[in-house]
């Protein structure tokens, strides 16, 4: 597959920018993976939308290819689309902020490892957190249940609730929550019973069990191998019982997990754990990032193009830094140094290339460094002609008039920006002769 890919991303690479047709190539490859992948199809549908509606028309980066610009950008959609973002891992703990004994309620189809999940969640807040952990199975369909239950609760070292029999799940639950409350339990861990398929019995059973205990973490157990029914599990779920969180289990197994998007996209709700094997202390946190790229199966091409673009964001802070030195800086460069910023060259990481600037480096972040601020500077620097970017002087009243009007701006707004910019073009001057002297006397600042 990542073969494959890697055929459709080639031949883009040796185009010179990406058309709508590039992109539309890429997407048909894109989803195939997603689909083999086992990504549900209407989520595949919603993520090549998006994806294509941020291709098209992207200026292609300099020296990064065309090619390596899709897969960025499918990647991102994936990381994100998984709950991830920039500056954020993604990774979400159980929250278990609440009054004890706060109760967690294992929901989802029989086999999928709920029970399993239960016990390893006992132990991680056992050992983790020094939480007392009650195990309660509400499970009364399978006799074997309740004793599965009990012999993982023995191997973890926690309490389970003394099996009763012809109780029904509601009384169990009921039972569980008084003994958590009477032996100041932290946490009481709900498994309930699974079904093959979803059906209305079940999913009575489960909400009558949430409205009585009121969990404060209800979550998803879904098998990794799940594939297209993950969007009906995952809906029918969160319609009838909610769900605050899901934990994909054998990840440890082939699947490429893309049941994880599909249960993502349908709930809203978070991926908190994976289950990565059969032994208890197989459960790890959840990684987008990580999980993004087994979905795609192109981890190492999606860390190749992240260093080509922090290499590209390097050559370009270094070309405009030269730019300053020769006092060449003008507003097409102000502007692509606004794009920049949240990236790696802001401003003052431009200018701390420069030598001897500490004084002025702080000036203009003092002046610069408002996000908003910035993003209407940009509008009005789009507004503003080729010919008026490069040189500013020629931009008189009437032109003034126009690119306010142009980018929602006041005529005010666009005299403090010429204003700012010519002041900024002084310091670069007078940068660039210290800089100079401090060359000479052969030192760099
Ligand atoms: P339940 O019906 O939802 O309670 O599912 P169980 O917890 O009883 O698990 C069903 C089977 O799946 C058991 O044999 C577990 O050992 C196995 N299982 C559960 N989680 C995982 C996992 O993360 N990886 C693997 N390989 N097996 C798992
Ligand atoms: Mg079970």
């Amino acid at each position: 597959l990542s073969s494959k890919l890697n055929g459709v991303f080639d031949r883009l690479r040796r185009r010179g920018a990406l058309s709508e047709a590039d992109v539309n190539e890429a997407l048909r490859e894109v989803r195939v993976a997603l689909l083999e992948a086992d990504v549900a199809l209407p989520v595949v549908k919603d993520l090549t939308t998006k994806v294509r509606e941020r291709a098209v028309g992207v200026e292609v980066l300099k020296s990064v290819s065309p090619a390596q610009q899709v897969i960025k950008i499918v990647n991102d959609a994936l990381v994100e689309a998984l709950g991830g973002g920039e500056g954020d891992s993604g990774a979400r703990g159980l929250d278990l902020n609440a009054p004890s004994p706060v109760p967690i309620l294992m929901v989802g189809l029989q086999g999928s490892g709920k029970t399993t999940t239960s016990g390893k969640i006992a132990l991680r807040l056992k050992n983790r957190e020094k939480k007392k952990v009650l195990l309660a199975s509400l499970d009364v369909h399978r006799p074997a249940a309740q004793l599965q239950l009990e012999t993982l609760a023995k191997q973890v070292g926690v309490a389970s609730l003394p099996i009763v029999a012809g109780e029904t799940p509601l009384q169990i639950a009921a039972r569980a929550m008084d003994l958590g409350r009477r032996e100041l339990f932290d946490v009481v861990v709900l498994d309930t019973a699974g079904r093959l398929a979803i059906d209305e019995a079940l999913m009575d059973e489960v909400a009558q069990v949430k409205a009585a205990t009121r969990p404060h973490e209800t979550l998803l157990v879904v098998d990794a191998m799940t594939g297209q029914d993950a969007v009906n599990t995952a809906r029918a779920f969160q319609d009838k019982v909610g769900v605050s969180g899901i934990v994909m289990t054998r990840i440890d197994g082939d699947a490429r997990g893309g049941a994880a998007l599909s249960m993502r996209a349908v709930t809203g709700a978070p991926i908190k754990l994976l289950g990565a094997g059969e032994k208890l202390d197989a459960l790890e946190d959840f990684h987008p990032d990580r999980i993004a790229g087994r979905i795609l199966g192109m981890g190492d091409i999606v860390s190749l193009v992240e260093r080509a673009a922090e290499t590209i964001d390097q050559a370009e802070a270094e070309k405009m830094a030269a730019r300053m030195q020769k006092g060449q800086f003008n507003l097409e460069d102000y502007a692509n140094q606004l794009k920049q910023i949240g990236k790696m060259g802001s401003l003052s990481g431009i200018l701390g290339m420069l030598p001897g600037i500490g004084k002025m480096k702080q000036q203009i972040e003092g002046a610069n460094l408002d996000q908003t601020i910035l993003k209407r500077q940009a509008a009005i620097i789009g507004s503003m002609t080729p010919k008026e970017r490069r040189a500013p002087d020629i931009i008189k009243a009437s032109r003034k008039r126009r690119i306010a009007a142009g980018s929602g701006a006041t005529v005010q707004e666009v005299n403090r920006l010429l204003k700012q910019f010519d002041e900024m073009s002084a310091m670069m001057k007078r940068m660039n002769k210290l800089g100079q002297k401090g060359l000479m006397r052969g030192g760099l600042g």
